[in-house]
């Protein structure tokens, strides 16, 4: 920027309106929030400590509950993205030296690795081919093997487009005293998920896939084990944000006789914005969105079929609805009909991520878009985009 004596002058690109162009977002998130969350998101600020925000993080406990399908008073919400609901598990429950088990098939686990070495904790990879799921046989080898305090899988692995079975791993982690550690960013409510009856000790996921709310909140719950394992640490939690002892007093997580203090000033509007998606979801009921996500893939999956393409997980059982990969057929340039679909149609899909990149397309159905008519749009987009792609190849 160029000086007027000694004051920068106003950047000039400020004058003209901001670009926000309507998209249909299908991708993997975010997706598209319906007018009623992206009105309550508007409304005027309140301050963290006034009573109806209180009453408005409470309601919001409330839904969350409802999602995880739990009980567990320690259900609050992280200020940050899906990224940061997966730092603030493991940064409470792992202490320097500690073995984690992580199951790695697609970007997520590598992630959790990485973030785990930053701590000081002993990360275990549990590897498995990218594409597939991790069996039950293959958890129980590693927990009997190595013994780690924590297990980490990743429900929604979105960058390959796998759903992890998580039945009877809770149980496995019970038999092998060790906590289980679930994210599901990409899954939670697009698919049944039980933490409580599946014995899952801690998850978190995100704001902006199917609870259908703008990006920057992560939903996260801790069981009974979970907070006995943070209240019992030897060391201090290596963060101050995302010290549970401490945010869950501002959430008021436990007695409600203890006073809420202030420990940081959240983003209120996003609260207005994922309490009335939560709302939502609610009035439609959990079962009726998992149903509604899994006849959007069904129909998205046999359309995917008719245009002669073929998906990339194989094994049907182990296809995650919410984020559906496409193998990229041989000779089509995957940049050119991602880039045909936003510029002729507005529409968003996605490459691949990670291992997956130039292998396959990505489609995301989550939330709002979970619909047979955003589903027909995007295969008409897709077949357009390829006949196009498959010209400039020539
Ligand atoms: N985990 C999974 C499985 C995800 O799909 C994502 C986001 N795509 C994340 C974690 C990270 O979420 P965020 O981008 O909100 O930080």
């Amino acid at each position: 920027n160029r000086k007027i004596n000694s004051v920068f002058a106003p950047p000039s690109v400020l004058a003209n309106p901001m670009n926000v162009p309507v998209k249909l977002l299908m991708g993997p998130g975010p997706t598209n929030v319906s007018p009623r969350v992206m009105q309550a998101s508007s409304n005027q600020m309140l301050g963290h400590m006034h009573a109806e925000t209180f009453q408005i993080m409470d309601e919001i406990k409330a839904g969350l509950r409802y999602v995880f399908q739990t009980s567990n008073p320690w259900t609050l919400v992280v200020s940050g993205p899906g990224h940061l609901g997966m730092e603030a598990v493991l940064v409470n429950l792992l202490e320097p030296g500690d073995k984690v088990l992580i199951g790695i098939n697609g970007l997520w686990g590598k992630r959790a690795v990485d973030l785990a070495n930053k701590l000081g904790a002993s990360p275990i990879p549990l590897e498995q081919e990218t594409g597939k799921s991790i069996s039950l046989d293959e958890i129980e080898q590693g927990l009997s093997k190595h013994k780690p305090k924590v297990l980490f899988l990743i429900h929604s692995e979105s960058s390959s487009g796998v759903m992890q079975p998580l039945v009877g791993v809770g149980d496995l982690c019970r038999k092998h005293d060790c906590l289980f550690v679930v994210d599901t960013v990409a899954s939670l409510g697009g698919v049944p998920f039980f933490m409580d009856d599946w014995n899952v000790d801690a998850v978190y996921t995100g704001s902006q896939k199917v609870i259908g709310a703008p990006p920057g909140l992560s939903p996260i719950s801790f069981g009974p084990r979970a907070v006995e394992v943070i209240k019992t640490r030897k060391t201090l939690i290596k963060s101050y944000l995302l010290d549970m002892n401490e945010l869950t007093i501002q959430w008021q997580c436990g007695d409600p006789s203890i006073p809420r203090i202030y420990h940081h000033t959240p983003p209120v509007n996003l609260f207005y914005a994922l309490r009335e998606a939560l709302a939502e979801l609610t009035e439609e009921g959990l079962e009726n969105v998992w149903k509604r996500h899994a006849q959007a893939a069904a129909r998205l999956h046999a359309g995917i079929h008719s245009l002669g393409l073929k998906l990339f997980v194989q094994d049907e059982s182990d296809r995650l609805p919410t984020v559906t990969t496409i193998l990229v057929p041989e000779g089509i340039d995957w940049k050119r009909v991602v880039q045909f679909l936003m510029e002729k149609h507005l529409i968003e899909i996605a490459g691949g991520l990670g291992p997956t990149v130039g292998k396959v397309f990505r489609i995301g159905l989550l939330g709002c878009n979970a619909t047979p008519e955003k589903v027909d749009r995007v295969l008409q987009a897709l077949k357009e985009g390829l006949e196009f792609a498959k010209l400039q190849g020539h």
